[in-house]
């Protein structure tokens, strides 16, 4: 079977489906979105945390968070289906007087942008988050904008929106190999057939390397397992607490419904597509987290998941089209912030495509910044 799109998608998750949403949004709706699992969002964005914030390291990054966090507000008046957006707040917490310097300074470009970030004493995080333990705390930066969404709404909002629009979304066919004519994108091979197109954009996750491989692109992209674990219904903490962070141990608490959600991200786990939830990695954030929120020494574990970060080595994403490949897109590695990134992503994305200006300097993303080794300085990364 050989069918002809004027863009083809590999990938049904938020970041492919986004794209789908807003190139057909802007007219070009003779879209191929394909992905290998039997449903749509299957990969890490059905495994997602779901946190949004404003707070990141470069203009660029804090402006796709506006973008997000904007269209995230406005989701049912343009979707038909609300994100849930709750403004619960972020708040980071650092130990180290170093970080806290750094922190400092990034709060002033990011209230420059108009980010409603506060910068808090050990004094003023104890009044204000009681739950923290003190011991050895620097400070902590507070946002009240930021919030938690539902990824599960927004990939359906997208997906659907986009069908609407006429954009074809065929699920359980794997992308098997990428066509090229000289140096140019001429389609795709899957496993059900044949896809001409001359554009071809990698939204593959944690698949991106592989996916990037197929066109003699090194993109460099990892899997790493994240694990999420929600406990019992739980009173021994306020019933409103932000999503609280601690950048040293990367531990992370917030509230889900009347129970509270944790996670933590290993710095000595290897690379893997391992998404099974082990005690082990369990065992370390419960030691980690009552080290500062000693409260919850009285929960109880109820469930737990875990998913794939797509990780690039500075935490940034990589964004735009493979100089060398005309046609090539990529939009990968996200590194634990493609649900609050995949609205602006799908805007820039369609942008380039359509020849426009993108709404936001990509240079921090750019693919080439690793051969130039000027990578991105990603202070906030969880
Ligand atoms: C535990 C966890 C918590 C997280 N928390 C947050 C958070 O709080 N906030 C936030 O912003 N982000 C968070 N993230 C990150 C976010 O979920 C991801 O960055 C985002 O979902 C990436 O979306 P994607 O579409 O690129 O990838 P995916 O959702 O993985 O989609 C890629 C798709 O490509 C398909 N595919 C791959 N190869 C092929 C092929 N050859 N042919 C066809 N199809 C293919 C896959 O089947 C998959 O469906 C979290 C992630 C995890 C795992």
């Amino acid at each position: 079977m050989t069918d002809n799109a004027d863009v083809i998608i590999v990938g049904a998750g938020l970041i492919g489906l986004s794209i789908a949403y807003h190139l057909a949004s802007k007219g070009i709706s003779n879209v191929i979105v394909i992905d290998k699992e039997g449903v749509w969002g299957h990969g890490s964005s059905g495994r997602s945390a779901g946190g949004v914030r404003l707070e990141f390291s470069h203009p660029s990054a804090v402006k796709f968070s506006q973008y997000g966090l904007e269209m995230f507000r406005h989701f049912e008046d343009i979707f038909g289906i609300s994100s849930s957006f709750n403004a619960c707040g972020y708040l980071f917490l650092t130990r180290d007087a170093s970080k806290w310097t750094v922190m400092q300074n990034l709060s002033l470009m990011q209230q420059a942008l108009g980010v409603p970030v506060k910068c808090l004493s050990p004094q003023e995080v104890a009044s204000q988050f009681s739950y923290v333990q003190m011991e050895g705390l620097v400070g902590g930066t507070f946002c009240a904008d930021d919030g938690i969404a539902d990824p599960g709404a927004v990939l359906y909002g997208f997906a659907r929106r986009a069908i609407d629009l006429g954009v074809t979304i065929r699920l359980d066919e794997q992308v098997t190999g990428i066509l090229m004519n000289h140096n140019h994108i001429a389609g795709v091979k899957t496993t059900k057939g044949i896809v001409m197109g001359g554009v071809v954009v990698n939204a593959a996750g944690p698949y991106a390397a592989a996916v990037g491989q197929m066109a003699g692109v090194e993109i460099p992209v990892r899997p790493y397992r994240r694990s999420i674990y929600v406990t019992t219904p739980f009173s021994k903490l306020p019933q409103t607490i932000p999503m609280t962070l601690e950048l040293e141990t990367t531990s992370y608490l917030r509230r889900e419904g009347d129970s509270i959600l944790l996670g933590m991200s290993d710095p000595h786990e290897p690379s893997s597509y391992h998404t099974d939830v082990d005690h082990q990695t369990l065992e370390k954030l419960i030691d980690t987290i009552l080290r500062w929120v000693p409260n919850l020494a009285e929960a109880s574990i109820m469930r737990g998941w875990a998913g794939l970060y797509e990780v690039s080595p500075d935490d940034t994403a990589i964004i735009g089209e493979v100089p060398e490949i005309p046609g090539f897109y990529m939009a990968n590695g996200f590194s634990g912030h493609g649900f609050m990134h995949s609205p602006a992503t799908g805007r820039v994305i369609a942008e380039l495509i359509m020849g426009e200006e993108p709404f936001v300097d990509l240079t921090p993303f750019a693919l080439a910044r690793f051969n130039a080794d000027r990578p991105t300085t990603e202070t906030f990364v969880i």
